[in-house]
């Protein structure tokens, strides 16, 4: 084990600035708990970035897999299987989608997104459309198209020139993306609750406005829920606190609790716009990966896991709260919606070494932006641990507090 970070740098891609002295190897995972390759226990809040929806190596995921490894893995789109079939029913079933595309990642599923709205626009409403326009801050993923819908420039520079198409609005301006609305637009694309950008919610104006928007002019509707669907927000999908139907709904990240996999799901009207050919893919929609993604929706749904998040959430933003009035020379603002939560830190606080203290501390968090932390526990995560998340964080300002 002592050698895998060296081997690290000789053969991985630099991609992600791990570093050696700070980042922990990880070796197992249980519920909301991860260990090193020295046995330190750690509380886990990060949840691999929204996917271990359920904690690590949940009993029912664990079955699922088992059972379904022992069938069939992958046998090819050319098939018929049943998990991708029942997958797709129970996701209809709990959504204003009436199909769905199954795929392995949340880019996958917005590229597919991106290609069924120009192709209804084209279709059904005007082949001079092909235009969408997103919100900045937003993030939708890093293949070509999905960096460029993506409206922060940092993730553009050096791969330039981008796939033409795309505008950019700020979020929660319906003016700025009204005034963009041309002959060529054919849709919006926008995450309802925003989280890579700093965990920034839609307010209702905004999301509903956006309806109206998309109804008066023809377009096409798209919200991206790769992190905040599937219960992260304290609903099924966060459209349902603003009572909006979206045309598309693109989801991934906790959709199988850590396997690969991800959806796009469309209403009859856009959907029919994909004939044979249009689009396809190898692993999508996978009987293993289906027979996972089952297993977590059924949970969410069945288990009243929707509750818990609720309850959880109000009283972890509420003690947030409260530290950030205790430490308000360190914490600029705490906002978020279920277990979807930020910590926005005064501008010199360095987010990065609040985050390394917490992990010497047995507690893993995220640092977006620099200066913002951010919180993506798993759903079933218990109130004692949330307890000891709130008193590390409370720990280690009261240290900064004295170094600043
Ligand atoms: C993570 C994320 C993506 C990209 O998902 P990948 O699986 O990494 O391709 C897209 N949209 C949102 C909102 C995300 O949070």
């Amino acid at each position: 084990m002592e050698n895998i970070k060296e081997l690290e740098r000789k053969y991985i891609i630099n991609t992600y600035g791990r570093s050696p002295e700070e980042t922990p190897l990880f070796v197992k995972g249980k519920g909301s708990y991860l260990w090193d390759e020295k046995g330190n226990a750690y509380l886990d809040l990060v949840s691999g970035l929204a996917v271990n929806i359920l904690g690590h190596c949940p009993p029912v995921l664990v079955e699922a897999l088992e059972e379904q490894s022992k069938k069939l893995f992958h046998c090819s789109n050319l098939y018929y299987t049943a998990p991708q079939v029942e997958l797709a029913r129970l996701l209809v079933e709990n959504s204003a989608a009436d199909k769905v595309f199954f795929c392995n990642s949340g880019a996958e599923a917005n590229e597919a997104a991106i290609k069924l709205a120009r192709k209804y626009s084209k279709l059904f409403v005007d082949e001079k459309r092909f235009e969408i326009i997103t919100a900045l801050k937003s993030f939708h993923g890093r293949t070509m198209a999905t960096i460029t819908a993506t409206g922060q420039p940092k993730f553009h520079q050096g791969f330039e020139p981008m796939v033409p198409g795309f505008k950019y609005a700020p979020f929660n301006d319906l003016q700025a993306f009204a005034s963009l609305v041309g002959e060529h637009t054919c849709g919006i694309l926008v995450e309802p609750v925003q989280g890579e950008g700093g965990i920034h919610v839609g307010t209702e104006e905004f999301i509903q406005g956006l309806r109206k928007l998309c109804d008066e002019n023809k377009l096409v509707l798209i919200f991206d829920e790769v992190q905040c669907g599937l219960g992260r927000t304290g609903k099924f999908l966060a459209a349902e606190h603003y009572g909006v139907h979206p045309d598309i709904t693109t989801l991934a990240k906790g959709l199988g609790g850590g396997v690969p996999i991800g959806a796009m799901m469309a209403v009859e009207e856009a959907a029919r716009a994909f004939s044979p050919g249009d689009h396809a893919s190898t692993f999508g929609g996978n009987p293993l990966a289906c027979a996972a993604a089952k297993a977590v929706v059924t949970t969410i749904l069945e288990k009243n896991i929707l509750a818990f998040v609720n309850l959880n959430s109000k009283n972890f933003i509420k003690e947030l709260k409260k530290i950030q009035s205790n430490y308000s020379s360190i914490i600029k603002e705490v906002r978020g919606i279920g277990l979807m939560v930020a910590v926005e830190l005064q501008n010199e606080v360095n987010g990065r070494e609040i985050m390394s203290e917490c992990m010497k501390k047995g507690l893993v968090v995220n640092c977006i932006a620099g200066n913002i932390l951010r919180f993506l526990p798993p759903l079933n995560v218990t109130a004692s641990d949330l307890k000891f998340a709130l008193d590390v964080l409370e720990g280690v300002l009261r240290k900064t507090e004295v170094t600043l």
